[in-house]
């Protein structure tokens, strides 16, 4: 890819466009660019313990998507209320200048990589179908959705040019690269399940190393306990599914008076890591996938991903759009920076979160149908904690632990959420490294994101205290 943080000049035949700019300014000022956050330096040596058996990790680092001005969260969900119709509307183009990609316009599979991958290349036939030779497009957002729009639409002889409001490319597939970690941190997507065949069969041909996670244990308090089991849970939602009303899981299983026991509360944290959605808020018409099966993880640098398709491209980093303003005749974007470019047509593959945030102003308005659509899906949290200790401290050799009841020194917060980091990923049995991974999602991820890192290492080392050595029954 060129890397270009150019001084645009104004697109010849801009007029009309531009005057409707100078009229189209965000709600609130488009965000400027944030630095890749490092990774929290930890005290090397023999760290004090957080609680008795629980050592302070020798580095430690921790995502907040949920506080990230060019995400606003993790992954797109349904909300009890919304549909695939949303979705639809929600990618659809208007006047055929105006084309949206991204996760949460994907039918089949929002909210992942392969949906972000699937609508970059559903965006490009859409565009090329009405494009003329060589006319002059825009991406904006140069993660998996615009990298692969991007490079179709290059290929079939558009004059493509990708702004990203980032350092870098990949958005929310992105690889903590300036550590001496021995196993490359993930801060977005890294678990890849058996519907992401097809993924990882792409990801093992351009280099990028999985390992397979394919144990799992469970403890409470009092030593060792069953997975947490989702059996109840789904019959309720597959009960749920044939109702009148699109109930969200909480209130279908209060309807079929289902005990939220503590096995249930895991199950339902659990998938929660999986979709960024509470049950508060998913839907029983279009309900999230069920976790558990076959999951591999990413270990390696996931850049050859969004790399390779944008190859020679002409990308300009650090440059967020803050105006879009569009007619019959063509698109033009505004930069943070104040300037102001004309192109015959834009892709915005923007993640829902940014365009529900008003962080780009449209002059005209957008259609009100994908206003709507916008306001109707909702944007999920899903946060990690990363944890790189010198030695093990625990005694559990498989690769997924759930931790089930409460646990000492954790209590719900003042909004009733319970923080406790219930799923973790434990790296040592596949990579040899001592290596804690822990996942939260929903409002408990939402909660994490806006505490600070010791109280954030605080959690976790509560959360961590059933797996400590000679903790099992
Ligand atoms: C913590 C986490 C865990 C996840 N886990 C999984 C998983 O296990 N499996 C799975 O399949 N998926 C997972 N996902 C979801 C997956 O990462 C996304 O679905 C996918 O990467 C989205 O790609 P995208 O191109 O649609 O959006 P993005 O990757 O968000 O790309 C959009 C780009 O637009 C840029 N941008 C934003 N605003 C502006 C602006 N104003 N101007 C210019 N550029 C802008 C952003 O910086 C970004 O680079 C996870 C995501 C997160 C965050």
């Amino acid at each position: 890819m060129r890397i270009s943080r150019r001084t645009l000049m104004m697109g010849a035949g801009a007029g009309a466009l531009t005057v409707l700019l100078a009229s189209c300014t965000p709600d609130t000022p488009g965000p400027a660019p944030t630095p890749t956050p490092t990774p929290t330096p930890r005290p090397t040596g023999t760290p004090e313990p957080i609680v008795p058996g629980v050592p302070a990790p020798s580095a430690f680092l921790r995502t907040d998507w949920a506080e990230d001005p060019f995400a606003h969260g993790s992954r797109s969900v349904t909300p009890a209320g919304s549909s695939p119709v949303d979705r639809q509307t929600l990618g659809a183009p208007v006047l055929d200048r105006l084309f949206f990609a991204g996760e949460a316009t994907s039918l089949d599979r929002p909210g992942t990589v392969t949906g972000a991958a699937e609508s970059g290349d559903r965006v490009a036939d859409e565009m090329i179908h009405v494009a003329l030779d060589r006319d002059r497009v825009a991406v904006v957002g140069a993660g998996l959705a615009g990298a692969t729009a991007a490079a179709r639409l290059a290929e079939a002889g558009l004059d493509v040019t990708v702004f990203e409001a980032r350092e870098h490319a990949g958005g929310r597939i992105s690889t903590q690269e300036d550590t001496d970690w021995p196993v490359k941190p993930q801060r977005g997507a890294w678990l890849l399940n058996e519907r992401e065949k097809a993924l990882s069969a792409r990801m093992a041909l351009v280099g990028i190393g999985t390992i397979s996670l394919n144990d799992a244990a469970a403890r409470g308090a009092d030593g060792a306990t069953e997975i947490p089991e989702g059996e109840r849970v789904t019959e309720v939602i597959r009960g749920a599914a044939d109702g009148p009303v699109d109930l969200t899981i909480a209130q279908a299983l209060e309807e079929n008076g289902v005990d939220i026991t503590e096995d249930i509360a895991a199950y339902l944290a659990w998938m929660a890591t999986e979709t960024g959605a509470d049950p508060e808020t998913a839907s029983t018409w279009f309900p999230p996938a069920a976790p558990g099966g076959q999951v591999d993880a990413i270990v390696s640098s996931t850049s050859p991903l969004i790399d390779d398709p944008l190859g020679d491209l002409d990308v300009t980093f650090s440059t967020p759009v803050s105006g879009v303003a569009y007619d019959e005749d063509g698109v033009s974007l505004r930069l943070a920076t104040g300037e102001a470019l004309t192109f015959d047509r834009v892709v915005l593959t923007v993640p829902l979160g940014v365009l529900q945030a008003n962080s780009i102003a449209f002059d005209p308005p957008l259609p009100l149908e994908k206003r709507a659509a916008m306001g109707a899906l909702e944007m999920g949290a899903v946060e990690s904690v990363w944890l790189r200790y010198d030695e093990p401290f625990w005694d559990a050799d498989e690769a997924m632990w759930h931790v089930v009841g409460p646990v000492d020194g954790v209590e719900p917060d003042e909004d009733g959420t319970d923080t406790t980091i219930r799923t973790w990923i434990n790296l040592l049995p596949a990579t040899g490294e001592p290596i804690l991974v822990g996942i939260v999602g929903g409002s408990a991820a939402r909660a994490l994101a806006a505490m600070n890192d010791d109280d954030v290492l605080d959690i976790a080392a509560r959360s961590l205290v059933p797996f400590r050595a000679a903790q099992a029954a």
